[in-house]
């Protein structure tokens, strides 16, 4: 037999199977992750090697529960499975299930199966039938459901070669349907038939029923022909999926037996707890709080390593490179940039890592169970919750996060309204104000007035983020069939191979999605603070030196002083203090105007910009810089700048308005278009805007 030299697959199956973990089995780290044209549903294309030297391209589709598609990523299975075109379209499809799901696992299968496309069915998660007393007749369901069954477990890594075996003879196995079309309504099947008679029946069938592009079938004259009413067809459709039922359990009445006494319970036992309407909350908040805690405490490290390798990067290459622009843009632009990207890595890595082990334990769904009804009342789903907690540390890993809401305007909104919790890089922004603007007393003796400041910043970011996400479900006028079907997998010990994959496949498309922008803007933000028109720029030694004729500076304070002098000259400088007029009824001034539109890359630039405005220098001593900005005066009106009124509005400022370039470009990777993330900045920093301007002249 002459075989293809490459051939495809495709990975078909209901969500939580173990699919994914078939797939990375297969193609180990030979993966492609990239979008379907035109949305945002992942595809995954993987390699694998097989024996004999034939190559297979493995397409790993959205988990799918049958091919009555209502969702995109459904969908997108139904578009492959039609349009023979298709340049991944199948030379076999394997049709992953779960050994203790069987029933309702193979209604995906026989559709599948109807398609003509030569189909193996894969019955994984081998390991528990032992442990539930499952038994199958191997023979007896190949023979009725004509196919060839590879029995595997991916997590002990058993019968997967066997299973590449049998897609190397792909072509002997059997193209016959299960199921014939006509069972479903005689007459109305033999008139398309007779209208078509070189087409299969059922893709007619599905082309008729589902909303798709089928590019070698005109789709009109087959509707206008025969086309029932909506109801009609809704009727059909149901009649199909009992039929496909009364199949399945005839074969599986031989071919599968439960001996019910040897399976142990203990599933139903911890789902009482962890779904309870107490306990359940509790949990999943202990749960929550450690992981927040080590995502903190274990990512200061590498963080700080990132942080420091980069400086001395910078600091080496701009002492080693001959002097001039081109080194400038490496040691202060580039270098920087590529720092503030990879700077992210530790976090989006370690919350992946939880998020992943969650999710592989099977804890997951419990959670989105939990949380489900509560915030549907807001438009968003009980799936929301982990990006929005997520948020608290980084919106960027959080909208990444928001991946699994099968619904997309649920998804829409949750990505829209997660950057208004309190992420990690507004707490040195909100630390400096509070600590200059706040006292430090104590409410009844025991409360620390700072401290409950900051949790009120927190509560009001969450707060916002559930109040918007109220205002969009009402303004945003997109359909979407909001069906909900938690799977209740069994819980699980996670995988570790899944869980490395996931990690590492999430921080690539940070890196290489979003870092691109992040990178752009830091280098305009660079050249911005880095060059300026005129003397006062361009001759910042001299001033300086001229100025301080009578009381020459040390080495240090020149240095912090030209800087100073450079960066309210440079353009970046002329900008702030273009727009004072615009901040000024908020209570700041141009320099303040300079760290807000250089905080624009990420918040917590504003800290660092207002050290070198203040000229403390690089060194990040927040006392000093404290005491510098505590005794700033309006020189107008001989007011502190940083007074409570100005701090307040500030705080609001930096709490509503959309200052990270970085989630801007996630927003844009995960939305496939400009107009969500540019509407969130617009919005967003419009409404801190109004609230800081409403703050401050209420307080002044
Ligand atoms: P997908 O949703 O179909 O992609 O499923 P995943 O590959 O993410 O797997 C779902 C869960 O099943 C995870 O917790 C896996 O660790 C687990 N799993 C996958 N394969 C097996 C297996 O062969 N045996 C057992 N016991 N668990 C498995």
């Amino acid at each position: 037999m002459v075989s293809k030299q490459n051939i495809n697959i495709a990975l078909i199956g209901n969500p939580n199977v173990g699919k994914t973990s078939v797939f990375n089995q297969l193609t180990g780290l030979n993966q492609q992750v990239g979008n379907y044209p035109g949305i945002t549903v992942e595809k995954k294309i993987g390699f694998c090697k097989l024996p004999t030297n034939i190559k297979a391209n493995i397409l790993d589709l959205p988990g799918t529960y049958s091919l009555n598609a209502s969702s995109i990523d459904e969908n997108v299975v139904i578009e492959l499975l039609l349009n023979k075109n298709d340049k991944l379209y199948p030379d076999v499809a394997l049709v992953v299930t779960d050994v203790e799901n069987l029933k309702r696992n193979l209604l995906l299968f026989t559709q599948i199966k109807d398609l003509e496309i030569p189909t193996i069915l894969v019955i994984n998660m081998a390991d528990r039938m032992k442990f539930k007393g499952i038994s199958l007749d191997i023979p007896y369901l190949e023979e009725h459901l004509k196919t060839k069954i590879a029995l595997i477990s991916s997590r002990k890594g058993f019968g997967i070669q066997e299973l590449k075996e049998m897609i190397i003879t792909y072509r002997t196995i059997s193209t016959e349907p299960c199921l014939n079309s006509s069972v479903i309504d005689q007459d109305y099947f033999d008139s398309l038939r007779k209208a078509f008679p070189n087409q299969l029946l059922y893709k007619l069938w599905l082309v008729i029923t589902q909303d798709v592009n089928f590019l070698n079938l005109d789709r009109n004259e087959i509707r206008s022909s025969f086309t029932k009413s909506h109801s009609d067809l809704k009727r059909l459709q149901q009649k199909e999926t009992i039929k496909r039922y009364q199949f399945i359990n005839d074969v599986l009445k031989e071919g599968l037996k439960i001996d019910t006494s040897i399976a142990k319970d203990y599933r139903s036992k911890l789902d009482r707890v962890l779904t309870h309407k107490v306990w359940g909350y509790v949990i999943f908040f202990l749960i929550l709080f450690v992981i927040f805690q080590s995502i903190f405490e274990w990512s200061t490290i590498p963080m700080d390593y990132i942080d420091a390798s980069f400086a001395s990067l910078s600091a080496y290459t701009a002492a080693e490179l001959p002097a001039g622009v081109l080194t400038n843009l490496i040691s202060q632009g580039i270098i920087p940039g590529i720092g503030g990207i990879l700077i992210f890595i530790p976090q989006i890595a370690f919350l992946f890592m939880f998020i992943s082990i969650l999710e592989e334990s099977g804890y997951m769904s419990r959670v989105v169970f939990l949380m489900d009804k509560i915030m549907r009342k807001f438009g968003l789903s009980g799936k929301s919750v982990v990006p929005l907690i997520s948020g608290t540390a980084c919106a960027i890993p959080a909208i990444m996060a928001t991946r699994n809401i099968e619904n997309w305007k649920e998804r829409l909104i949750t990505i829209l309204v997660t950057p208004f919790t309190t992420c990690s890089a507004r707490l040195p922004v909100y630390a400096i104000i509070i600590g200059l603007v706040i006292p430090d007393t104590h409410l009844f003796g025991f409360l620390n007035m700072q401290g409950i400041t900051l949790m009120l910043l927190y509560l009001l970011g969450f707060g916002t983020a559930i109040f918007s996400a109220y205002i969009l479900n009402k303004i945003l006028k997109i359909k979407g069939k909001t069906y909900f079907v938690v799977e209740m997998p069994n819980y699980k010990l996670p995988l570790f191979k899944n869980v490395g994959i996931n990690v590492i496949e999430k921080t690539k498309a940070f890196v290489f999605g979003a870092g691109k922008i992040i990178l752009a803007i830091s280098i305009v933000l660079w050249f911005l603070a880095s060059y300026g028109p005129g003397k006062s720029f361009n001759n910042a030694e001299q001033i300086i030196t001229e100025s301080h004729i009578n009381d020459p500076l040390n080495d240090q304070d020149f240095e912090n002083a030209v800087a100073s002098q450079k960066l309210e000259n440079s353009y970046i400088g002329i900008m702030g203090k273009t727009i004072e007029p615009a901040i000024s009824p908020l209570g700041y001034d141009w320099k303040i105007g300079i760290a807000i539109i250089s905080s624009f890359a990420a918040r917590e630039v504003f800290v660092g910009t207002l050290a070198t405005i203040y000229s403390v220098g690089g060194s990040d001593n927040e006392v000093t810089i404290k005491n510098r900005m505590a005794a700033e005066v309006n020189p107008a009106t001989g007011e502190k700048i940083f007074n409570f009124a100005s701090g307040i509005s500030l705080l609001l400022f930096y709490a509503f308005a959309m200052q990270c370039a970085g989630t801007l470009a996630i927003t844009k990777k995960e939305t496939n278009s400009w107009k969500w993330p540019l509407g969130q900045l617009v919005l967003m920093s419009g409404f801190a805007y109004i609230v800081a301007l409403i703050a401050y002249q209420i307080l002044k």
